[in-house]
């Protein structure tokens, strides 16, 4: 009598392995997520640690001050996109992009959680995980429709990557594992490991405030001693600033975005500068065993 149902839960397990077998979550999974040994990882040849430069909220000062930085050494970074400042400067973004800067996603309206009082009409605290799933396929659209590229890496705003809250709180780094091919937080303090990095949440360094050699009053680290510390441990050192010019509040100084484009330039130095997508993409290559 015990044969039927034990016959319908095998049936039903069956169904399940093969309904969800083949679901792009599962094809990512069956991809290593990390190397088991450093050894197994190289950085291409001449180079012995990465870097990427990230600037968040399309603020003004990126195009008029960094991106012409930037164009003057060739350095490509990658620019995590605010909607309205991005409609309000259009051109400029479109010529950004097709120079090679990746453009990538920072939400539609930039949640964070409800005690910051700007995020407190969008507090994470009160969204849900399709809400947020809205708003970063929708973000991807109106990027796509405005610039012509499709966003493939993300930065989480505030660096926060949760909804709700108490125990009903979610995290939403698996949601950016689906969407895109790399997320990146935000203050954190190290680089990260090729061969064993999450590329869902890829730490972020502040670059916002710090001087290239000195650090400042003892507090920051300078930043070549971060750059060597990174080259030393044969990581992937990703900045992330705000505006771009000679000071003040959330501002990277035009004189370090200057000595880190010159720092990167002298093949003496064994670094690979490239935007989010470019050093993720190469990581993953590796991972498989498909890059060179
Ligand atoms: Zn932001």
């Amino acid at each position: 009598m015990k044969t039927v149902p034990i016959c319908l839960t095998v049936i039903y397990c069956f169904v399940i392995v093969i309904s969800t077998g083949c679901s792009p979550s599962n094809l990512q999974d069956k991809e290593p997520s990390s190397l088991e040994r450093r050894e197994d990882f190289s950085w291409p040849a001449g180079t012995r640690a990465a870097i990427s430069l990230t600037f968040d909220d399309a603020r003004f000062s990126q195009i008029d001050r960094g991106l012409p930085i930037l164009d003057e050494y060739g350095a490509k970074a990658t620019f995590y996109v605010s909607l309205r400042p991005l409609e309000e400067r259009l051109d400029a973004w479109k010529k950004a992009a097709a120079n090679g800067h990746e453009i990538g996603n920072h939400t539609m309206t930039h949640p964070c959680s409800g005690n910051f009082p700007f995020a407190r009409e969008r507090a994470l605290e009160n969204y849900t995980l399709d809400k947020m799933r809205y708003e970063l396929q929708e973000s991807n659209n109106i990027i796509e429709r405005l610039l012509g590229v499709r966003p493939v890496s993300f930065a989480y705003p505030c660096g926060q990557k949760f909804v709700g809250r108490g125990q009903d709180l979610k995290s939403y780094v698996p949601l950016v594992a689906e969407e895109f091919l790399a997320g990146r937080g935000w203050i954190d303090e190290w680089s990260n490991d090729p061969a064993f990095c999450d590329m869902a949440q890829l730490m972020g360094v502040e670059l916002d405030g710090k001087d290239f050699e000195q650090s400042r009053k003892g507090r920051l680290s300078a930043v070549k001693q971060l750059i060597d510390r990174t080259l030393a441990n044969g990581g992937w050192l990703v900045f992330c600033g705000h505006e771009i010019g000679e000071g003040g509040r959330q501002t990277t100084l035009s004189s370090t975005l200057k000595a880190i484009c010159e720092y990167a330039q002298d093949p003496a130095n064994g670094l690979w500068l490239d935007t989010v997508e470019e050093v993720a993409s190469y990581i993953l290559k590796q991972r498989t065993g498909t890059g060179g």
